[in-house]
């Protein structure tokens, strides 16, 4: 039986319709259960997680050490609000800046939030206290769906019903160091750049993108803002993808909390100081629970080896995927992985990935994202290596499409 079509999958979307925002379409599954990179839906049907709670489950569903780790600081000290510190969140504020120092701790200081949105909504305010209010994004970047965090997301389908949305923000087609260049005046306050696009579909800019966004930046006393919220943590093989390039500022979430909500606006050197008191806060951000959650995530990254899994592993599917004539185009580093199909299928991929027991993600109608837990196992990738021409003749099938359609 489809596990899509089951009387209990009905009455949940039902349920689902009736109770909750329609902000996201119906849901595709009812989940009940995860361990390592597999769920469960309601019906006891299991898959291979190639989505990972969109690059957040870094250590897959149920990881002894992050359940141990959330238990014993939630059953020890589970908030306190920011009058206060804690161990954890002294820990994880001083392991960050080490891992963005590269083993030696980088001369900064972190902002804890909840969310992604929330760590770019910080970084957007720290910009306005250089006295500047012009910011320089990218086409077809994505940094969240707040207000602010909006109004430096350049899709017309997010921003229009909102407007008018805060700031002077310039959009520059991404990875055009001239387009950068020719944007960024001595009135700009901050240059935003995701190291690889994530929600447009991985897309990686060309070598040496980043070092010129520095150049740029320091031409005009710009801040360099980096939105790590999607490749950072290990998702790319690297602790953060834009590794080597020197940030005022960079936010991170996804990864961090391994499902646990967290997130961070990490400023260094002189950025580090210019949120003063009064000027930016949060209840939640900085609670003890969620910091042990991004202590476990960290402390496991470095203990299973999985920065280097994430190379290994991602090489192997990139690699297995393309082999299919109709991926026309593979892009990404590490275990964040975007291909292009020579069809407009990717929906149907999706819906076959299902079926044959895969989540897997379409961003755009051609285009599918693959951002699995860290800890996906070798079986696992060869699972889907297995599956996958079955899955495009499945998708091609259902979406009408020749094989070699738009190639
Ligand atoms: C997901 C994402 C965000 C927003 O994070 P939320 O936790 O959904 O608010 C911001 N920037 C990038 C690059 C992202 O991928």
């Amino acid at each position: 039986m489809s596990a899509t079509s089951s009387d209990t999958m009905q009455q949940a979307r039902e349920r689902y319709a009736a109770s909750l925002m329609n902000t996201f379409g119906p849901p595709k599954l009812q989940l009940v259960r995860g361990a390592g990179a597999h769920v469960w839906d309601a019906d006891g049907n299991e898959y291979v997680d190639f989505l990972g709670g969109i690059a957040v489950n870094a250590l897959g569903h149920a990881h002894p050490a992050l359940v141990e780790a959330v238990t014993t600081q939630l059953s020890t000290l589970g908030h306190v609000s920011n009058f206060f510190t804690t161990e954890p969140q002294l820990a994880l504020a001083e392991k960050l800046l080490e891992l963005l120092g590269g083993g030696t701790p980088a001369d900064g200081r972190v902002f804890f939030t909840n969310s992604g949105a929330e760590a770019n909504e910080a970084a957007f305010k720290l910009t306005r206290r250089t006295g500047r209010t012009h910011v320089v994004a990218t086409e077809g970047g994505f940094h969240g769906r707040t207000m602010g965090a909006l109004a430096l997301t350049s899709k017309e389908a997010y921003r229009a019903p909102f407007e008018p949305l805060p700031g002077e923000v310039t959009f520059v087609p991404y990875g055009d160091a001239d387009a950068l260049a020719a944007a960024v005046t001595d009135a700009t306050a901050a240059i935003l750049v995701e190291p690889i696009q994530g929600e447009a579909g991985v897309v990686v800019p060309p070598a040496g993108y980043l070092a010129a966004a520095r150049a740029v930046a320091d031409e005009h006393g710009a801040l360099l803002w980096i939105d790590e919220v999607q490749t950072g943590m290990g998702r790319t093989g690297r602790w953060f993808a834009s590794e080597g390039v020197r940030a005022d500022i960079v936010t991170v979430a996804k990864g961090l909390g391994g499902g646990f909500p967290i997130g961070a606006c990490i400023g260094l050197g002189e950025a580090g100081a210019l949120l003063q008191p009064g000027n930016h806060g949060t209840t939640f951000g900085g609670n003890p629970v969620a910091c042990a959650a991004g202590l476990a995530v960290i402390g496991t990254i470095e203990a299973e080896g999985l920065l280097e899994r994430a190379t290994v592993l991602g090489q192997k599917l990139r690699d297995g995927l393309t082999a299919d004539p109709r991926v026309s185009e593979v892009r990404g580093e590490g275990l964040m992985i975007g291909l292009d199909l020579t069809a407009e299928a990717a929906a149907e991929v999706v819906a076959a990935g299902l079926r044959h027991g895969f989540v897997l993600n379409n961003t755009t109608p051609g285009r599918i994202r693959l951002v699995p837990p860290l800890v996906l196992t070798d079986d696992d990738a060869d699972a889907l290596l297995r599956a996958w021409p079955r899955i495009l003749d499945d998708a091609y099938a259902a979406a009408g499409a020749s094989d070699l359609e738009g190639s």
